[in-house]
């Protein structure tokens, strides 16, 4: 693969526009005729090549030759379509052939768009510049549909996802890993005594406090009602639990307009380990729910933390 291959992009911050194609001199042309557009070109040329790219890498939009030695275009075109990953992903056909049963049998199989060589380049440069739109609109639509309205960050469905890839990455590699369960303390009296509004408020401050302690690569979601879950990847139990009580005392010690003279105060629970465990993320969780119980049950206001290893769970120091 030319200037492709598993690297990095060199400029992320640019979408990522593959073209696929088996003639080097479609490559040199688009080459040479897209290089003032604020993207990031990269070439594939063949379908197999264009695949393994696609799977590596975030990729923003494809422009797709159908005849190709090999895997075809329609077959790269059907493989995309059938993996969640990869069937919103823009794809604009560049082909030779004309007939109409090709064209409606690669937008039946989820082409975006059909252009026929020899093509005009201004009219394709407006075609990928509508395929890069509808991209940017369908991610803002996915990270939406992951952000929790009141707090503004992450939801469940967010948190589980990470969950895995994050534990998956954490056993692969033998590194450090944590999970934090959060949960506000007799919350319930909050509501009772000063409103709902004041609840919410609260749920607000919370969130913040967390989502401004934590560094970038940790992932902070809400978890429930007044629960939250902080996955902290390269981070050790000890790490985990200093950065836990660091928020504890930030909640605990927070003025809250709606009622001056009542704090609220948060019980951690912590799952950790310094490397591979063999555990499943369910049972991350459950360790962490389990530490979270013991913090309630021995009075509130504080951390618990479970290591675990290898040799399963092992209860650490509170705090
Ligand atoms: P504990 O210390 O044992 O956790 O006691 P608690 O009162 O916090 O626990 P409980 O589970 O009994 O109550 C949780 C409360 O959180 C009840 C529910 O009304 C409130 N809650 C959940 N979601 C929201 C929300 O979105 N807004 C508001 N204002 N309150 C919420
Ligand atoms: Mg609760
Ligand atoms: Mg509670």
């Amino acid at each position: 693969m030319s200037d492709t291959g598993a690297q990095p992009a060199t400029t992320p911050s640019r979408p990522i526009v593959l073209v696929v194609d088996d003639s080097p001199l479609v490559h040199r042309l688009l080459k040479a005729r897209l290089r003032d557009e604020p993207v990031d070109l990269r070439h594939a040329t063949s379908g197999s090549e264009a695949l393994e790219f696609i799977y590596a890498n975030d990729v923003a939009t494809v422009l797709l030759d159908l005849g190709m030695p090999g895997m075809d275009g329609f077959e790269v075109l059907r493989d995309l379509g059938e993996k969640e990953a990869t069937t919103h992903i823009p794809i604009i056909v560049l082909s030779g052939q004309q007939e109409s049963q090709d064209k409606v049998m690669a937008f039946g199989l989820g082409a975006m768009d059909y252009i026929t060589k020899p093509f005009d380049l201004s009219e394709l440069r407006a075609r990928m510049r509508s395929a890069l739109r509808i991209h940017r609109l369908v991610r803002m639509l996915n990270e939406r549909a992951q952000l929790d309205g009141l707090t503004g960050l992450w939801n469940r469905s967010h948190l589980d996802e990470r969950m895995d890839q994050l534990i998956s990455s954490a056993e692969r590699s033998d590194r450090p890993f944590s999970v934090a369960l959060f949960d506000l303390d007799h919350f319930k009296s909050i509501n009772d005594n000063y409103g709902h509004p004041a609840g919410d408020a609260a749920l607000q401050g919370a969130a913040e406090l967390i989502s401004g302690a934590v560094r970038n690569a940790d992932v902070a979601c809400r978890y429930g009602g007044e629960e939250f879950a902080v996955l902290m990847p390269e981070t050790t139990p000890d790490k985990a639990q200093a950065l836990c009580d660091r928020i504890r005392e930030s909640i605990a010690e927070r003025h809250w307009p709606s009622h001056p003279d009542r704090k609220i105060t948060v019980s951690i629970g912590v799952c950790g380990s310094e490397g591979a465990t063999g555990l499943a993320p369910e049972h991350w969780l459950a360790q962490a729910d389990a530490a979270l119980y013991r913090a309630k049950e021995g009075g509130r206001n504080r951390v618990v933390v479970t290591k675990v290893g290898k040799d399963g769970p092992k209860l650490a120091a509170a705090s």
